[in-house]
């Protein structure tokens, strides 16, 4: 933990959401913010991005008190967005399973890095367009000029996305072909989160395979996803906000947290999800760190 934390206690709230897995001692936030760290948390917020992956759910169970606290958001009609770096579903999907934990949300509700990617993809000379995404993440590129299945050559733009153990060398392989045939052909990252937590461990996520191709083929990636500032921008633009009134809340101290406070947003973590205990000494000082996101509420209050 940061040595300038100060541990806050939750004011008590009747009704307010409590994560059910916790007693109520442990009910308490910790703000990095010194004397006033709550309302540096509080002050002004007008909206909220929240992060989905160990956040509202890990896998297919909600979080403690996730979903009360978007019945709260929703109750006092405060903006919000879910911006996820998932790559691996549409949003139609992600929808779906909101639904079936009690999350009633649209698609225009949530920004993912393929709706990110193809948007600007469709600013971009027209060109084809070699996927490496899951087959459900697809339908986002619909519209685009698609490279045949393995072609291996043709491609002006390698778009990688989390494909899990679709990963092989061959594929990787091919994703290094394409790119290696020209110069000009250009990288496109589904957001950079490293690791993610699945149900049997922590896992690797796009950026590893992202890194992989960037050494191989001595060029950098245009990142479309957390923690890209684009990423953030767009974010806003889907809130009608500007950064200084948002708070964004996530479980990776990178990507979700430095990266939204790099964008003048405020950042606070959640002990859910990816979370470690050394994330509170990786250099970053979240405005914030709560047991989960049950306890927003309280600091909305
Ligand atoms: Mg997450």
């Amino acid at each position: 933990m940061a040595s300038s934390a100060q541990q806050l206690h939750a004011p008590a709230s009747a009704g307010s959401p409590r994560a059910g897995k916790r007693g109520p001692q442990s009910v308490a936030a910790t703000c990095a913010a010194g004397p006033g760290g709550a309302t540096r948390i509080l002050a002004g917020v007008r909206g909220l991005l929240l992060d989905l992956d160990g956040v509202m759910y890990d896998a297919d169970e909600p979080v403690a008190g996730a979903v009360e606290t978007f019945h709260y958001i929703r109750e006092r009609a405060l903006p919000y967005l879910f911006v996820t770096n998932a790559t691996s579903r549409p949003r139609s999907a992600l929808v779906a399973k909101l639904a079936g934990m009690g999350v009633e949300t649209d698609a225009d509700h949530i920004l993912t890095p393929a709706v990110a990617a193809a948007t600007w993809l469709r600013t971009q000379p027209e060109g084809p367009v070699a996927l490496f995404v899951r087959p459900a993440a697809r339908v986002a590129f619909e519209g685009l000029a698609r490279l045949p299945g393995h072609a291996e050559s043709g491609a002006r733009y390698v778009v990688l996305g989390d494909l899990g153990d679709g990963w092989t060398y061959p594929v990787l392989n091919r994703a290094f072909r394409l790119l290696d045939e020209d110069a000009g052909v250009r990288l496109v990252a589904l957001g950079m989160t490293r690791y993610w937590q699945a149900d049997d461990g922590v896992s690797l996520d796009v950026a590893p395979f992202v890194r992989a191709l960037e050494h191989a083929t001595d060029r950098q990636a245009i990142v479309l996803g957390k923690p890209s500032p684009d990423f953030f921008a767009a974010a806003l633009d889907c809130l009608g906000l500007e950064a200084q009134h948002v708070t964004m809340v996530g479980d990776d101290v990178r990507t979700d947290v430095r990266a939204a406070q790099a964008c003048g947003l405020r950042g606070v973590l959640v002990r859910t999800g990816k979370f470690r205990a050394a994330d509170l000494d990786s250099g970053v000082s979240p405005d914030g760190v709560l047991d989960s996101i049950a306890d927003l509420p309280r600091w909305l209050a």
